[in-house]
């Protein structure tokens, strides 16, 4: 039986959670201890802080876990990137006080510097050729330079509300980041297949996200000048109405291009359009 590693409570805990429900993996509620047994796809969950879930999927004491790249690649540990989950975005940027005159990153030199990630900080410090002091603290990261702890601090950023409330403007973006499905590098081929399953899952359901399913009446002869403005998954699927000279049409479209595709539609005759929301999409 396969197991996967994500995080007991905070920020990625629903998310995680909500994505295996999507793929048809239920976990029960309530009765959550440290281990579970999901319903629907021979997994056991386990609960762990955040900052535990690398070392455990390296050591293959979970084959799998749900964590931010961050966490990744501030551990330091020895894991496959299965795939990145489209969810928990946020970057590692280095911040000063609003009132500093910041020019670049030679700034730094000498300054003391508080972050909870010193090692991605660290190399990026040595990437820039600079020496700075490096103040590790656990949290609260954003109050240090107000209490004269640090000159800059080294945080997460995702809508940079918190550095504004703290007086402090974000000058340097190091490391973008989101959740991703890791998985450890010595998994044997029975559970390399499994995985494969639960990533061909996590995938159909990504794709389906950023897509509508949309249906639409149209005159029968503009049917090739509308399925010139359909990317669909082959070709969009027509169907005859009651009404002669007239078809239905059914087609798959990226909500990036949604709009502007309808309006098109709409332009050459397509009536009574509905935008439907796609469950899933298995390429
Ligand atoms: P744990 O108790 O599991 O150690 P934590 O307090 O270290 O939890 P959370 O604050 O729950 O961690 O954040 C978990 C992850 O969510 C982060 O490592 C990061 O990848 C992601 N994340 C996304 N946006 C933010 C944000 N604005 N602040 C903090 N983390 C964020
Ligand atoms: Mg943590």
């Amino acid at each position: 039986m396969l197991r996967i590693a994500i995080q007991a409570k905070g920020r990625l805990n629903e998310q995680s959670l909500g994505l295996l429900l999507e793929a048809g993996i239920a976990v029960a509620e309530g009765k959550r201890r440290l281990i579970a047994r999901a319903e629907g796809f021979p997994l056991e969950v386990l609960f762990l802080r955040d900052d535990d879930i690398p070392q455990a999927v390296s050591m293959g004491v979970a084959d799998l876990g749900i964590v931010g790249q961050n966490e990744v690649a501030e551990k330091g540990y020895d894991v496959e990137q299965a795939m990145p989950l489209g969810f928990g975005a946020c970057r590692l940027s280095l911040a000063v006080p609003n009132a500093t005159d910041y020019t670049g990153p030679d700034y730094f030199r000498g300054r003391r510097v508080a972050t909870s990630y010193p090692n991605i900080l660290r190399g990026y410090f040595a990437r820039q050729g600079i020496e700075a002091e490096i103040h590790t603290i656990e949290g609260s990261v954003e109050i240090a330079p107000a209490v004269g702890l640090s000159d800059a601090i080294f945080d997460i950023v995702s809508s940079g509300g918190t550095l504004v409330s703290n007086g402090l403007r974000e000058v340097e973006t190091v490391l973008r980041s989101e959740a991703a499905l890791i998985a450890c590098p010595s998994l044997d081929a029975d559970k390399r297949s499994q995985t494969e399953q639960l990533v061909f899952r996590f995938r159909s359901i990504r794709e389906s996200r950023d897509m509508k399913y949309v249906l639409m009446n149209l005159p029968v002869e503009k049917v090739a000048e509308a399925t010139a403005l359909l990317p669909g998954m082959r070709s969009p699927t027509i169907l005859p109405l009651a009404q002669e000279g007239w078809c239905s049409l059914h087609a798959v479209i990226g909500k990036a291009q949604l709009w502007e595709r309808i309006e098109r539609l709409k332009a050459i005759g397509a009536e009574g359009i509905l935008v439907l929301a796609l469950e899933n999409m298995i390429r």
